[in-house]
């Protein structure tokens, strides 16, 4: 048969010819998923989005301003004149420079690109997930640590917080020495809690581990510290940023910094066009207007600090101190006043019914001041009813 099959290309001869007629008969057991996946893939749920038309959307961390019109009329230019036709730039140069220049690299650190941030993470795992290999990091944190973990074969490591979700020390450098993880996730300032672990503390985690140290810095905008100018002093610290969190999260578009030894070996798992010629060109008019953007981020942090105040100003909600651009709240009912929220056209994360330490949490990102008002209103609205 398999002469029959390699000698002819006409298939309809082929599946016409006495010879081969039971090819249409073959009756093989059906293939369902169960049989021919990764027990570890059918297990996973899938990153659930919630479907937001019509809604103030406070769910995802997204930048809540529109770009100035001179800007978008220059990106409209730009992009009318953009080659879609051709492969982007595979090594994305004049954006490298952008990024350079915007974040202040020193010349001595090399830049990787990644399709967001999202994407450098599953690189990274890729690159050291030799059988047994561990990723390891804190819960609770992003989700995607542990997803990508799974996806790639690699073992997952989650580490408990200490109650007031700052890093337990202790117990990390304990299970750091024990398990010797190849690649540890830390998120700077972290999500969902907001919160930016002691400097101090990750020094001594970074200087423990014998693995790779990813500092991921995607609300680096509304933070008050960095690792980047530590990275020429580890050579086992990389730092990893994203542009979502500032108001690209429709380019998709994230880095990651460090030194070129392991830069050129991560660069080989890059798929050569990650980042399209669209983000490409758009990022870079964003970025040479990236004053503007980090001003928007200014203006957030100012009002996180009126959602903190109000937060910690209603009966029964504890808000915990964010550094990021949403806050994290417990409350009692929380899934109930999280649909409460969603009837005023309100949405916000419901991180109850996840991890056990986030019981009775939601998560609410700082949109503009009238969103922020609107949010307000119907928390105060969805407590009421349910109290
Ligand atoms: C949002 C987020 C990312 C992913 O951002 P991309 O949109 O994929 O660039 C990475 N890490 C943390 C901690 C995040 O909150």
């Amino acid at each position: 048969m398999l002469n029959c099959v390699n000698s002819k290309r006409d298939w309809g001869k082929i599946l016409n010819s006495n010879k081969c007629r039971f090819i249409m008969s073959f009756n093989r057991p059906s293939l369902s998923p169960e049989r021919l996946l990764r027990q570890e893939v059918l297990a996973l749920h899938a990153y659930h989005v919630q479907p937001s038309p019509g809604m103030v959307k406070l769910d995802a961390m997204e930048n809540p301003y529109q770009l100035p019109g001179g800007i978008r009329e220059e990106i409209a230019r730009a992009v009318a004149t953009a080659a879609i036709n051709r492969y982007p730039d595979a090594d994305a140069q004049r954006l490298k420079h952008k990024i350079r220049e915007a974040s202040g690299l020193p010349a001595s650190v090399d830049v990787l690109l990644g399709n967001g941030s999202d994407e450098i993470i599953q690189l990274l795992a890729m690159a050291v997930a030799k059988p047994g290999a561990i990723l390891m990091s804190v819960e609770p944190s992003f989700v995607m640590y542990k997803m990508i973990a799974t996806f790639t074969g690699m073992k997952y490591t989650g580490v408990p917080l200490a109650e007031d979700f700052a890093l337990d020390l202790p117990v990390m450098l304990e299970a750091i020495k024990r398990q010797q993880p190849a690649l540890i996730f830390l998120a700077y300032p972290n999500n969902p809690t907001g919160n930016m672990f002691d400097a101090a503390a990750i020094v001594q985690i970074i200087e423990a581990a014998e693995g790779l140290v990813v500092i991921d810095e995607a609300y680096y905008a509304f933070a008050s510290n960095s690792f980047l100018p530590q990275l020429g002093r580890y050579d086992n610290l990389l730092v990893m940023r994203t542009f979502s969190k500032l108001g690209m999260a429709g380019l998709r578009l994230g880095f990651l910094a460090g030194s070129k030894v392991w830069l050129e070996q991560l660069e080989k798992l890059r798929l050569p066009y990650n980042v399209g010629v669209l983000p490409q060109t758009v990022a870079e008019i964003l970025l040479q207007h990236h004053d503007v953007l980090l001003q928007q981020a200014e203006q957030i942090r100012r009002d996180r600090t009126w959602l903190f105040e109000r937060l910690v100003g209603t009966v029964d909600v504890h808000a915990y101190p964010s550094d990021a651009n949403f806050i994290l709240f417990r409350l009692p009912h929380a899934a109930r006043v999280f649909e409460g929220l969603k009837q005023r056209g309100v949405l916000v994360k419901k991180l109850d019914g996840g991890h056990p330490a986030l019981l009775d949490c939601l998560r609410v990102t700082v949109g503009t001041a009238e969103e922020n008002e609107l949010f307000v209103r119907a928390l105060q609205e969805s407590i009421h009813q349910f109290a």
